[in-house]
């Protein structure tokens, strides 16, 4: 194998004469050695950099949905055409992807569903504080909500709450999960789905008022984004309370 990586002879030659062919012909005149390389095995430095700049930068944007499904009225739920206005929310971020090479098997070893509730570990509030950072928001968040979660509540209030601590910014509370029910695995189309998590939050009171008085964008916390419609029932939520915006961020995109 080492002569035939370094031979300077035609390799199919080469080959030939390893396998005891008895006919062996001239050069191909298509191998490398014959031919010469067909790649130049350098990358140019705007090449190098562009996908350096790619790799480093820190999270991956959720894009919210901007329609309502189709059919929503025939299954009860008078919502349809544009997702606008009072309810939409502004693209989000995430830690990371399931499926990245960076963050993935982390993400994947604290979400998975045999794995218990338990705090945000340490090294991900640090990249968390690298994603926001680097998230070239408009307007500065004033305050941090948790989505209400029914399967890791310790998960989410204690990410919205570390980064409220470290942003300095108030933690106004978690929206209340309504149904007491298991947590359902996203299934179905995107109507099912919504239809799944239409009536699944509510905002306490308490919570409602201090969304109200909030003067500037709230970021909205939760752990994974599958579907996206819990975030946008969320933000929905949110913004109906009042919110001038809403930022959705998560721990983890599911795709
Ligand atoms: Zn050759």
């Amino acid at each position: 194998m080492i002569e035939y990586e370094t031979t300077t002879e035609c390799r199919m030659t080469f080959l030939r004469r390893q396998l005891d062919d008895p006919a062996i012909e001239g050069p191909c005149a298509r191998c490398d050695n014959c031919a010469g390389a067909r790649f130049t095995p350098t990358v140019s430095g705007e090449g190098t950099e562009a996908a350096r700049a790619a790799l480093a930068k820190p999270g991956v944007v959720i894009q919210t949905r901007t329609l309502w499904p189709t059919g929503m009225a025939a299954l009860g739920i008078e919502l349809s055409g544009k997702i606008g206005g009072a309810a939409a929310a502004k693209p989000g971020r995430a830690l990371g992807r399931l499926t990245d090479l960076g963050w993935g098997p982390r993400l994947r070893d604290l979400l998975a569903d045999e794995v218990p509730d338990q705090p945000l570990p340490a090294p991900m509030l640090d990249g968390i504080v690298k994603v926001l950072a680097a998230w070239g928001w408009s307007e500065r968040p004033v305050a941090v909500v948790a989505v209400g979660s029914r399967s890791r509540p310790y998960l989410v209030t204690d990410t919205a709450q570390r980064i409220a601590a470290i942003g300095r910014l108030p933690y106004l509370g978690a929206l209340d999960p309504v149904d007491a029910g298991e947590h359902q695995a996203p299934r179905g189309n995107s109507a099912q789905r919504l239809l799944q998590v239409h009536d699944a939050f509510a905002i306490g009171a308490e919570l409602a008022a201090a969304v109200a008085a909030a003067e500037g964008p709230v970021l909205l916390v939760d752990d994974r984004v599958d579907t996206g419609w819990t975030m946008t029932v969320a933000a929905r939520l949110l913004r109906q309370a009042g919110a001038t915006a809403v930022l959705p961020f998560a721990l983890a995109l599911q795709a």
